[in-house]
């Protein structure tokens, strides 16, 4: 009771409209309980702060939840027994090449440079690896992704709801932010927000060191999506759940931020053509399959950016392809929790005793995905892809196992580069270069780090370091 009675509840303000919204008061509110969001939460609760998240869902965990939930982050403990070579200055000059230099340089080196303390923040606080080592992920251009034992996100989302909650943080479920309140437009503080509550009610929640603004991209957002690219319409498939709505980015405009890379929007070549979600997949890798079009021809080199491999698939018959592999690389049950023997029941993926039969499975020409099989296999065995420039260390992985495994995919709207303008301290920047003050912002919400394409794996890498430094710096009212 006396806890609550720090929460301030000042009952009943008279709102202009004449409606009374219920005001309480915490040091930070952190709006948005997805990764970013509970990581700040966590930060800043871990710091002595009275913290309160609010999620308009009726559960946790946003994106980031049903994401493959794997980091980048170069790691020489786990990477150099398996001979990979890394360094801070690759990773950060692989995203900034691989964001074709539009992202923000300063932002760049926060983010490679935090990352391994990300990664060792969070095994302490429970997370925990695959034993099978570091890996590439499908457009992170080098093996420094690694991948959590929980599947898709839920590792990050349990952990980070833990250690804030531990640390005294609540966390409202069913809460929309509406606004955010500003004391002057141009030169005030943040001081809060205004939010509906799951019953209906208006509330005023004032923070006395910062607001944190987590609320994640606008892929599932068309019309915001189309009016910066209008091909991908109401149609386009989206691996995004259904709260990636923007809010966020909108709410932060109308206090006076700037937003930087809105027309960024990346597809990944991953997506299911029934759901466009990035599961019902066997998840064999990139290093352990080929991507072969309905000619039965491979087109693309597959370690390639996702920008890349997603315009090549456009070029394809039905613009959807098939990854196909070997048996070995199977696991009973995938990274998202799904068992292949299922999907193979459901007619989301293909099984075959023989390359032949799998061919006449899924429609495409068998003397095609024999040729492309063995001529990929000639390639694993020389080490070298002559035809497409697959590098040396993808080609881990003959195809000769039985049986054979064909799983159709399309590129999928997965996440939005462009955002809220923030500095290094995840301090929010207003369209004059200042900084709003009050005003934090951390994940997809932000803008200008991953510039025109974000690499695989930079995404969670990007949580736990913004989320981190934002509920830090929320927390110092800096
Ligand atoms: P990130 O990866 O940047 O953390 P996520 O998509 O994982 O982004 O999380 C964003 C979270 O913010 C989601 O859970 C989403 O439902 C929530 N959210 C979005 N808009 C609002 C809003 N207006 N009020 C409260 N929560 C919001």
């Amino acid at each position: 009771m006396r806890r609550l009675g720090l929460f301030l509840l000042i009952a009943c303000l008279v709102a202009s409209a004449g409606v009374r919204a219920q005001v309480l008061e915490y040091d930070v509110v952190v709006v948005g309980g997805g990764g970013a969001g509970l990581v700040a939460a966590a930060a800043a609760a871990e710091k002595g702060q009275q913290v309160l998240v609010l999620e308009k869902m009726a559960f946790v965990g946003g994106n980031t939840l049903v994401s493959g939930g794997v980091c980048n982050a170069v790691y020489p403990p786990w990477q150099e027994p398996l001979g990979i070579e890394d360094s801070i200055e690759f990773h950060y000059q692989q995203t900034l090449a691989g964001g074709d230099y539009r992202g923000n340089p300063d932002l760049i080196r926060v983010l490679v440079e935090g990352a391994p303390a990300a990664l060792d923040r969070s095994r302490e606080r429970g997370l925990t690896f695959h034993p099978d080592g570091v890996f590439q992920v499908l457009g992170a251009l080098w093996p420094r992704t690694h991948r959590p034992m929980e599947s898709a996100g839920t590792g990050w989302i349990r952990i980070y709801l833990e250690a804030a909650k531990k640390a005294g943080a609540h966390v409202l479920l069913n809460t929309r932010v509406i606004g955010l309140l500003r004391q002057e437009p141009l030169a005030g503080r943040v001081y809060g927000v205004k939010a509906i509550s799951s019953d209906g009610k208006q509330l005023e929640i004032h923070a006395r060191k910062g607001v944190v603004l987590a609320t994640g991209g606008f892929g599932a957002n068309v019309e915001m999506r189309t009016l910066h690219n209008p091909l991908l319409g109401p149609g386009f498939p989206t691996t995004n759940q259904p709260g990636t709505m923007g809010d966020g980015i909108t709410m932060a405009q109308d206090v006076g931020a700037d937003v930087t890379g809105m027309d960024f929007i990346q597809l990944i070549p991953a997506g299911c053509p029934k759901t466009g979600a990035v599961t019902g997949t066997v998840g064999a890798g990139i290093a352990s399959s080929i991507m072969i079009n309905k000619k039965g021809e491979r087109f693309v080199n597959e370690g390639e950016r996702r920008d890349v491999l997603s315009n090549a698939v456009f070029q394809q018959p039905d613009g959807l392809y098939y990854t196909i592999n070997d048996s070995r690389v199977v696991p009973e049950v995938t990274s998202w929790g799904e068992r292949p023997t299922d999907l193979v029941a459901e007619g989301r993926v293909f099984k075959a005793g023989t390359l032949k039969e799998l061919a006449e499975l899924i429609g495409v020409p068998a003397k095609a995905l024999a040729a492309t099989v063995a001529r990929y296999n000639e390639s694993v065995r020389s080490g070298e892809d002559r035809d497409f420039g697959k590098p040396a260390h993808l080609l881990k992985a003959a195809i000769e196992e039985p049986p054979f495994y064909a799983v159709p995919r399309v590129p999928s709207v997965h996440h939005t580069m462009g955002g809220v303008v923030i500095n290094r301290h995840a301090q929010v920047i207003d369209r004059r270069g200042q900084v709003i003050p009050g005003l934090y912002a951390a994940g997809e919400v932000t803008g200008g780090i991953h510039g025109t394409n974000r690499l695989g794996g930079n995404a969670i890498a990007d949580i736990a370091v913004f989320g981190w430094i934002a509920g830090e710096n929320a927390a110092a009212g800096n």
